[in-house]
């Protein structure tokens, strides 16, 4: 046989079977977009964890992207320090996992950036046997987090939902109206971005005209549930502390937050 039918037969064949890879993944990708989209509502989507994977070696990325998806986690995959760095600022993810060594943006580097951009979202580093140093830095820099290569997939699973759990209880102490926010663990409140100090008695009110926005709550309520014991209910007091709530908060008299409902009681208005 001559060489150049060989050579020719060897193209064909390659060609075929690295194209017909291509196609199936593809065929496959779009079919799974598509069961998506038919069998997913809005609150399944939202509900859907996002994981950024920025890991170099394709043999390890893939590995742990394929074990993330059938958990049902959606994972986004970066093959470098800088275009990890740009998807995990430019996109909302639930948690990020990065390696250390990296080409363009060493690890380190990425994990400082990200705290500037996402202070708050989980980082768990990517590290080898021997980077203990880098280990311990880490954590200076914000890290969640480390798990040592080669790691059990079970491992990785286990540190994500212990850290996705923890997220989600942080989420859960806080209490949201309109601009106004209460975190109930720390006892803080925020207007408009702007931290309020208030005296645990007006935090205690604040909290529960929150709890029932948009309902009106009358002055025994309040009474009983934040002052706690029979009080005077021709007492003041309650509107005494909605005046020092007003004042602190600063609230414009147009658009009021705390509104009185004249002979009812009040109601904090979010719609
Ligand atoms: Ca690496």
């Amino acid at each position: 046989m001559p060489l150049y039918v060989l050579i020719y037969a060897v193209a064909v064949f390659f060609f075929n079977n690295v194209s017909l890879y291509f196609t199936k993944r593809l065929i496959n990708n779009a079919v799974r977009t598509i069961i998506e989209a038919v069998y997913m509502s809005n609150e399944d989507f939202e509900k859907l964890m996002r994981i950024l994977i920025i890991e170099d070696e394709k043999r390890i990325a893939s590995f742990i992207d394929k074990g993330l998806r059938s958990e049902g986690y959606v994972t986004t995959i970066a093959h470098d320090g800088e275009s990890g760095l740009l998807l995990a600022c430019d996109q909302e993810f639930d948690l990020i996992l990065i390696d250390i060594l990296l080409p363009k943006l060493d690890g380190m580097e990425v994990l400082k950036k990200v705290r500037d951009c996402r202070p708050a979202v989980p980082v768990i580093m990517l590290t080898a046997k021997d980077e203990l140093e880098l280990k311990v830095s880490s954590f200076d820099y914000g890290a969640s987090d480390y798990i040592t290569k080669p790691f059990a997939f079970e491992e990785l699973t286990a540190r994500i939902r212990a850290h996705l759990r923890r997220k989600d209880q942080v989420n859960a102490n806080i209490m949201r109206a309109g601009e106004l926010s209460l975190n109930l663990a720390k006892r803080e409140v925020e207007y408009q971005g702007n931290r309020i100090a208030l005296t645990s008695r007006e935090f205690a009110l604040l909290e529960y005209l929150v709890r029932h926005q948009n309902q009106i709550v009358n002055r025994m309520q309040i009474l009983n549930h934040v002052w706690g014991y029979e009080f005077d209910p021709e007492s003041n007091i309650v509107d005494v502390y909605i005046r020092y709530l007003r004042q602190k908060i600063g609230l414009s008299k147009d658009k009021p937050l705390i509104e009185t409902v004249r002979g009812a009681g009040y109601r904090v208005v979010t719609d």
